[in-house]
């Protein structure tokens, strides 16, 4: 397949001391050559050398930029294609202008994610490590991106992988026992059949306990704060927020239909949810606040409730107690420097085995104690265990079920004596479903809409 030549402005919009244009495909010395004037053609220099030099018009020769070229070729290249990076002076004037003239030359616009894209389509980098790429780029905590390079690095492929080709030496076993029915006895064949992919699935349920973690890394914890007005709901927002710096979220490109807020929690990523509704002024919270508590727990993975020990507890507490039957919870008891008014076998009756957390938000007392018990909560064990793959991408947890599920069936057909390529067939399915987390089953339409997801210039 013939892949066209590329180009993009590589960093992010806005003014910076420098800007990048990248160009892919096999023009881009060609095009860069007609532009660059500078004491060699680019097409005689070394791989992996930068020149500096300016850019003209090619019909007027008139100056456009003073510049510095990168010239990298095949195959050793991010998108193993011939690649020219452009460096001009920041601002926004003058990469528009360099692109222009650069696409005037030949190239054709890239759309999202299409470098990576091609390091994909020409066997750089599997699926499973294009994800990873993107993941590194939304990364919201240290922690998230350490899996999300893992991912890049090709762990999580290695071991897909090697779980295939596993699978598929128990079928080939029984493929020779099909064409050789003598050979062997078929209770045999089964049997180390079976052995085999009792072994695969056990992998793969290693893999998928690790996907509740390893999700939470990856997209951040819904975390809803709830309670009756006036208990402290904004301060231990706010509180939140400032003890552990909001984390940039925004993602060029995309656009927010709920207001969030993260904070990175030791390294977890909290996504608070309904922030504006927590904001916004006590007196329209008031009229709403126990609905809106509602609605937040929608989506909630994580329920902080939070009481104020100054007052008595009153039927709406009790009733948010019961909203949160089934939900991951933690109480916070706030307000502790004012006179105790609250009945504390009471709450404890309410709260069962939850934590119960007490703080003064006004006085920044407990804080750090809510901060551990949630931590505590989600990562009994630790995130570190540096040697770990995790599994965090939704695809990825779906695609290990189905493989995992077939491979049950397998088992089942071959417990019930099921003629072999029966087994077979399901083995089959199992080993396809594994391929497409690295791509090498997954349609076209999968790729195409995955890739959309990246920025421009990626
Ligand atoms: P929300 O309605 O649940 O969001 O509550 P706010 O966070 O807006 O707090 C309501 C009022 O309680 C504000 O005046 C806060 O300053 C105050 N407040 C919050 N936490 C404490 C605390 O620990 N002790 C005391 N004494 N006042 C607090
Ligand atoms: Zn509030």
């Amino acid at each position: 397949m013939e892949l066209d030549t590329i180009a993009a402005i590589s960093t992010p919009p806005g003014e910076g001391a420098i800007a990048i244009i990248r160009i892919s495909g096999e023009a881009s010395l060609p095009i860069a050559d007609r532009m660059y004037r500078g004491k060699q053609k680019l097409r005689d220099v070394d791989s992996h050398t930068i020149h500096y030099g300016h850019l003209v018009q090619p019909a007027t020769n008139d100056t456009v930029e003073e510049v510095m070229v990168t010239v990298l070729r095949a195959p050793k290249t991010f998108t193993r294609e011939d690649i020219i990076e452009i460096n001009v002076h920041g601002g926004v004037v003058s990469a528009d202008r360099v692109l222009q003239l650069v696409l005037t030359e030949g190239a054709r616009l890239a759309e999202p994610g299409e470098f990576t894209k091609r390091a994909f389509l020409n066997g750089r980098i599997d699926l499973s490590q294009a994800e990873g790429v993107m993941d590194m780029i939304r990364a919201k905590t240290d922690r998230a991106m350490n899996v999300a390079m893992k991912q890049v690095e090709g762990r999580l492929a290695r071991q897909i992988r090697s779980l295939r080709t596993r699978l598929l030496e128990a079928i080939a076993h029984v493929e020779v026992n099909i064409d050789y029915p003598e050979y062997d006895a078929e209770s045999v064949t089964l049997e180390r059949l079976e052995t085999q992919i009792t072994e695969v699935q056990a992998e793969i349920d290693q893999l998928l306990a690790t996907a509740h973690q390893g999700k939470i890394l990856r997209e951040g914890l819904a975390t809803a704060i709830i309670g009756r007005p006036n208990v402290g709901k904004s301060s231990l927002m706010n509180a939140l927020v400032q003890d552990n710096r909001a984390i940039v979220t925004e993602i060029p490109g995309t656009t927010r239909d709920v207001l969030e807020e993260y904070v990175n929690l030791k390294g977890v990523p909290l996504r608070l949810i309904d922030t504006a509704g927590i904001r916004e002024t006590e007196d329209v919270v008031e009229k709403i606040g126990v609905e809106r508590s509602r609605q937040a727990l929608s989506e909630a993975e994580l329920v902080v409730l939070v009481l104020n020990a100054n007052e008595a507890l009153t039927v709406e507490d009790e009733a948010l107690f019961a909203a949160i039957a089934d939900f991951n919870a933690i109480v916070v008891l706030n307000k502790t420097d004012l006179k105790k008014e609250i009945d504390e076998s009471q709450v404890h009756a309410l709260i069962g085995d939850r934590p119960l957390v007490t703080t003064s938000l006004l006085k920044e007392e407990g804080i750090e104690d809510l901060e551990a018990a949630i931590a505590h909560l989600f990562f009994d064990e630790g995130v570190e265990g540096a040697e770990m793959n995790y599994v965090s991408n939704t695809r990825h947890i779906v695609l290990l079920n189905q493989a995992k599920a077939t491979i049950n069936e397998a088992l089942e057909a071959a417990q019930a004596d099921m003629p072999v390529d029966m087994v077979q067939i399901d083995v089959t399915r199992a080993w396809e479903h594994l391929g497409e987390i690295v791509g090498e089953t997954a349609p076209d339409q999968l790729i195409d809409q995955l890739f959309s997801q990246f920025c421009l210039g990626k």
